[in-house]
């Protein structure tokens, strides 16, 4: 029997829903969140839950709970146990461990202000408050021990970036250009591994083969896919989705006034009016209808469809819920 060619080896399907739990979920989260789980969902596939808790300020306590709680509430479910992040960090290190030892990563001592004064010229960056690495560190030393010796200096690592670029077909957003913009942290000077890496590597060891996410993380999602080349990994198939911001918008946020799911709970909103709202931001339904998120999953038992979806940023306000 012959193989079929590579292109149209199947794969399973496989998601992910990875809500960070240092802020409660608010109307922001939820909608990417809802529409990772029927894309997901709709098709058949499995579908993890991750919590990712390195990146930022301290997890408060409960606040994994009630997160949980959140997604419950809203009629999102989850396959198997729930993942946390930071449980995770021998094996991030392990993988930097590996980088380093095959040369793709280095050790760097410099300070941010360092990096801001050395950037070259003013360059367009992927992070409007990262500045393009120029490379200062970049085989400077052979060891994490060696650099902190003669400089007395905690170390972050950095990947060795030889692309400028890598193109690539997001599922909503279409072409992406990809630019990659110079040598980038993959372990923060702390010790604590950067969100690229973690996302990666935890995509990887749970198979993950389709990630969808708001837009906020698309200019990154190149650098994830060098990580997963240096790896050996095969990307997954990526959509970004419009951000949910408030009436000046800008990203939802505290000056919006509260938007968590927990305060809405709190004052006898329903979830059906939660999940209309967000139903009729994306073109499903008309305005004021009350559904749930199984709802919205029995209308794609056919094939999942975001054609509707405006390539706008939804505009929250609370108007939307009378
Ligand atoms: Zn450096």
């Amino acid at each position: 029997m012959t193989q079929p060619p590579e292109g149209l080896k199947l794969r399973p399907l496989i998601g992910r829903l990875a809500p960070s739990p240092t802020g409660v979920l608010h109307l922001g989260n939820a909608r990417s969140l809802l529409l990772a789980w029927l894309s997901i969902r709709s098709g058949g596939g499995q579908l993890w839950l991750r919590i990712e808790d390195i990146d930022g300020p301290r997890v408060r306590s409960g606040a994994i709970e009630s997160c949980l709680e959140d997604l419950q509430w809203l009629g999102l479910d989850w396959d198997g146990d729930v993942q946390i992040q930071s449980e995770r960090l021998s094996r991030h290190q392990q993988v930097l461990d590996d980088l380093l030892d095959a040369g793709l990563a280095y050790p760097c001592v410099c300070t941010r202000s360092e990096v801001e004064e050395a950037a070259s010229a003013p360059h367009e960056s992927s992070d409007a408050d990262a500045p393009v690495y120029p490379g200062s560190c970049r085989g400077r030393w052979s060891s994490e021990q060696q650099a902190t010796a003669e400089t007395g200096r905690n170390c972050a690592i950095r990947l060795a970036v030889n692309e400028d670029a890598i193109p690539f077909e997001d599922r909503f957003a279409g072409r992406c250009e990809g630019q990659i913009h110079g040598d980038f942290v993959i372990r923060k000077r702390d010790g604590t591994p950067a969100y690229q890496l973690a996302v990666v590597v935890d995509d990887i060891d749970s198979g993950v083969t389709e990630v969808l996410r708001a837009d906020d993380l698309l200019p990154s999602t190149p650098r994830q896919m060098l990580i997963y080349r240096h790896l050996g990994a095969e990307s997954p198939r990526f959509t970004h989705v419009p951000l949910v911001v408030g009436p000046d918008r800008r990203r939802l946020a505290k000056r919006h006034g509260d938007t968590s799911l927990a305060r809405y709970r709190r004052e006898g909103v329903t979830p059906e009016t939660i999940i209309g709202a967000l139903a009729h931001s994306i073109g499903w339904v008309e305005e004021g209808t009350r559904c749930r998120a199984q709802d919205l999953l029995d209308g794609f038992l056919d094939g999942f469809d975001l054609s509707s979806l405006p390539h706008e940023p939804m505009i929250w306000s609370d108007d939307r819920l009378r």
